[in-house]
């Protein structure tokens, strides 16, 4: 299976967009890597942290954005929940596929 962490991907036949974004460009601030809006269907990734790192945080959007979509907002609410999660995604894919994403689709 290949995984490319790119600039666009479906859930629930929602079309969720990708930003990655530099902190001066939006407001991803130094503590927050990426960020999920599931009302703009919009995930947004910090640019230049590690590749593991950047790929960790793909899937914890990506983890928002499934429990958004099966109505589970208490569990979405959870973020040691949610980073577990997308912790044990990234390891089981990785193991699998080695790196996730084209850095010429995202530019990072
Ligand atoms: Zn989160």
């Amino acid at each position: 299976m290949r995984i490319t962490l790119g600039t666009s991907f479906k859930v629930a036949n929602i079309k969720y967009n990708v930003r990655w974004m530099t902190d001066v460009e939006e407001q991803v601030d130094a503590e927050c890597l990426g960020s999920s809006e599931a009302s703009k269907s919009l995930i947004k990734i910090r640019r230049g942290e590690s590749r593991n790192t950047t790929e960790h945080v793909w899937f914890h959007e990506l983890v928002h954005t499934v429990l958004s979509a099966l109505g589970r907002e208490e569990l979405n609410s959870d973020e040691g929940f949610v980073d577990g999660l997308a912790g044990l995604f990234h390891q089981a894919m990785k193991s699998k596929r080695g790196n996730l994403y084209d850095e010429r689709e995202t530019g990072i």
